[in-house]
């Protein structure tokens, strides 16, 4: 998990398919080349939303980022109860 916390996701689709190369985010799932990734705020969130399950939160970023590729944290929820 820890590992995900420094992932670079694209800017514009919320894809971790990203290529970080000469300071440029170049992303292989929308074809974006952006010279930023996401926000570190939205990366967080994702993250608290993976890790705590948070399905508000995580719909919110899903309506926001059309490519966010995470687990569905419905079948996780299911799994804890
Ligand atoms: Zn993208």
């Amino acid at each position: 998990m820890n590992a995900a916390l420094k992932m670079n996701r694209c800017a514009a689709c919320g894809s971790s398919n990203v290529k970080v190369e000469n300071g440029m985010y170049i992303c292989r799932a929308c074809g974006e080349s952006l010279d930023h990734g996401m926000s570190g705020a939205d990366l967080e969130r994702i993250q608290r939303a993976m890790l705590g399950g948070d399905t508000k939160t995580a719909q919110e970023l899903r309506s926001k980022y059309k490519n966010l590729d995470i687990t569905t944290w419905s079948s996780a929820d299911r799994l804890q109860n």
